[in-house]
Formats: C-alpha cells, sequence, structure tokens
C-alpha cells in the first residue's frame, strides 16, 4: 500500500548497493519508500518482497521494465545497474514518465548524457545523480567554505580515492560494462570532489595513467594520476586507483586549508580545518540524498544533481582519457 505522502521508489538492479546501502536508507526516508523493485534474478524477490512488504503488483522484470508507466505506487526509479546499462534504463524510466535516480558515473561517455538529460526534459522528469554526498554535512561545509570564503579563495586540491578491487570476473573490470575502471568508478569522486570545493568546471587536464597487472586490468585502467586547471587560477592534483585504499579531499585557501578523511565514502565522514576539528554528526548519506531528491519533486525544483552535474564530470573524464593517450595537456 502506499504509504501516505511519501513517494514511492522503485530500484532497479538488486546488487550490492541497493541491497545493503539504498534499501536499508528507504527505512529511514521521510518523504519517500522502497515501493518497487526491478530485477533479473528472479530468485531474489521473495527476500525482497517479504522484508520490504512489497505488493506483487510493484515487481518488475527487466523486460515487463515498461510496464511500470501504468503503475501509480511508482514516483522515482532508481537504476543501481553497472554503468553501460544507465542510459538505456534512464531513457526507458523517463518514457514510462517517472523521475529518475540514476547512479554514477552517468553514463560511458558525455554523448550518453545528452541524451538521458534530452529524454528526461522531453518526458517533463526530473533526474537526478547519485551524488549522495551533496546531501552530506561535511561535503556541505566544503562547499559553504568556497561560497562565503572564510578562508580566501580556493588556490589548491588534493583529491585521492581508490580501494584495492577483489573478484577478477566482475563487471568493473569489463570495459563494456563499466566504461573505464578505477576513473569511472571512484575517479568521478575525485573530479566531483574539486568541482564542488572549487565551484568550477576545470579549463584543462593533464592525465597519466600505471598498470601494474596487466593481466587483471587487460580492459580497464587500475591507477590513473591527474592534475586540473580552473579558471580562478586553482590546481587540482588526484589519484584514483584500484591497487590501494586512499579516500582524501584536501583544499588549501588563501589563509586557511580544509581536509575530508575519509571523504567520499559511506562515512563516518571526518572533518578538519587550520582551526580544528569539524563537530558534524554522522548521517545516512543515502537517506538524506532520496529525501532531497524527493523534495525536489514535490516542490517541483530542479535537483542540484541534476544530469549536467553528471555530464559535467564525463566531460572531465572524457578529457583525461584523451590526455593519457596523447600524452598533453587536454582542454575540457
Ligand atoms: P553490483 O554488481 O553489486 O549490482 C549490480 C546489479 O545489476 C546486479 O546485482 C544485477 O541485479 C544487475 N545487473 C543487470 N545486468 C547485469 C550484468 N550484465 N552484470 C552485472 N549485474 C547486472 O553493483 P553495485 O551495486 O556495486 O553497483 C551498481 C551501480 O551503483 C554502479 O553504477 C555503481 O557505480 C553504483 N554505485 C554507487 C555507489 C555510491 O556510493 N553512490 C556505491 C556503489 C555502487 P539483478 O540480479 O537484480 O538483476
Amino acid at each position: 500500500p502506499r504509504q501516505g505522502k511519501k513517494l514511492g521508489i522503485a530500484l532497479v538492479g538488486l546488487g550490492y548497493y541497493a541491497k545493503n546501502l539504498l534499501a536499508p536508507a528507504l527505512e529511514k526516508t521521510g518523504e519517500c519508500y522502497l515501493a518497487g523493485i526491478v530485477t533479473g534474478t528472479p530468485s531474489k524477490i521473495p527476500e525482497w518482497k517479504e522484508k520490504y512488504n512489497i505488493a506483487d503488483k510493484n515487481v518488475y522484470s527487466y523486460d515487463t521494465f515498461d510496464k511500470i508507466k501504468d503503475n501509480p505506487d511508482i514516483d522515482i526509479i532508481y537504476v543501481v545497474l553497472p554503468n553501460s546499462m544507465h542510459k538505456e534504463y534512464t531513457i526507458r524510466a523517463a518514457k514510462a514518465g517517472k523521475h529518475v535516480i540514476c547512479e554514477k558515473p552517468m553514463a560511458l561517455n558525455p554523448a550518453e548524457c545528452r541524451e538521458m538529460i534530452a529524454a528526461c526534459d522531453k518526458a517533463k522528469v526530473k533526474l537526478a545523480i547519485g551524488y549522495r554526498l551533496h546531501s552530506e554535512p561535511h561535503t556541505q561545509e566544503i562547499m559553504r567554505l568556497k561560497r562565503e570564503k572564510d578562508f580566501g579563495a580556493v588556490k589548491l586540491v588534493e583529491a585521492a580515492d581508490g580501494f584495492k578491487i577483489g573478484d577478477p570476473t566482475q563487471w568493473r573490470l569489463k570495459k563494456a560494462l563499466a566504461g573505464g575502471g578505477a576513473m569511472y568508478d571512484v575517479g568521478v569522486y575525485c573530479i566531483n570532489g574539486a568541482r564542488y570545493a572549487t565551484g568550477e568546471q576545470p579549463i584543462a587536464v593533464t592525465a597519466q595513467e600505471y598498470k601494474t597487472d596487466p593481466v587483471k586490468f587487460k580492459e580497464v585502467d587500475e591507477t590513473i594520476t591527474w592534475q586540473m586547471e580552473f579558471s580562478s587560477g586553482a590546481v587540482a592534483t588526484c589519484t584514483t586507483t584500484y591497487a590501494a585504499s586512499t579516500e582524501r579531499l584536501y583544499v588549501a585557501y588563501e589563509k586557511g586549508w580544509a581536509e575530508l578523511r575519509p571523504a567520499f565514502g559511506y562515512g563516518p565522514i571526518k572533518g578538519k580545518t587550520n582551526k580544528g576539528e569539524m563537530d558534524i554528526p554522522h548521517t545516512i548519506h543515502q537517506a538524506l540524498q532520496m529525501d532531497d531528491f524527493s523534495r525536489c519533486v514535490k516542490e517541483n525544483k530542479e535537483s542540484p544533481v541534476n544530469g549536467y552535474e553528471g555530464l559535467k564530470d564525463l566531460l572531465v573524464v572524457e578529457a583525461i582519457y584523451k590526455s593519457i593517450g596523447s600524452g598533453k595537456r587536454e582542454l575540457v
């Protein structure tokens, strides 16, 4: 049954993130709830139905997905599939007349992002990318420091996000499904982080790629380092990797500094500045994120993490791979 004025969300792709983070977070949300599921694995259905009290009519496969347009219980479709499937399912969701949250990275390239934005515009539905950190208070403090200039203008950013990847057979190591390696998976957090720390889109990048295991990383990148230039004069230096654990966002201003470490995971995020520790409690990012988007839908407001936010990151990703190929500085 519909839960009062809460919006109904359907999760598409019942993998790790949907099962362990999004579904539990949807038990903490005030503006939305888990109303439906879309899965290609029938054996997953009974557990989900029972745990979250999901009606049979709100359970779909990838084949029956388009029928969701006739289901008034579903207001928002949340695409939590491998990266290469984001475009197709976002566009099908829009054609079904549903608002969409699409996981990061938004798609495989800027052209796909533009198609997704156009499809959502045409269908008059809202689109958000799963950038949960924009709803996270330490991250919002980094954005505030930029906006209110407590320490003056941003001069330098250092960002790193990586982890040691396991199972060599997973889709994250297959180019057709993932688009690329660490860059597509967690490198986008460094790009996005440098963008919210500076409030600017970079104008140029220079990038380098390193591979220590050419068998495991036959199809995708293992480690990439890169530098970004901003028109204000700010400079960012970044690392993403599948070789080791690293997670940090450091911002140097004219008169001080701020650091989040860890900066990009599910938390607790920890922050400090040259003035001391940030006294900010841990939150469930995904619950805040889905409530924020639900408010945008209810109040007919554009999401701060709309399709253009995803597109801007993919434009930088494209320039990074171009720079690796050319060995030169490339404009974004
Ligand atoms: P998983 O591999 O754990 O889950 C993906 C699910 O997609 C599968 O369980 C399956 O669900 C479905 N699927 C459909 N077709 C395929 C296919 N060909 N290969 C593999 N899976 C398929 O991935 P994650 O949950 O870790 O990641 C999913 C998305 O979420 C990615 O885009 C990732 O970048 C993003 N993500 C975002 C995070 C964030 O913090 N914002 C954190 C983690 C991931 P079923 O069996 O139900 O059909």
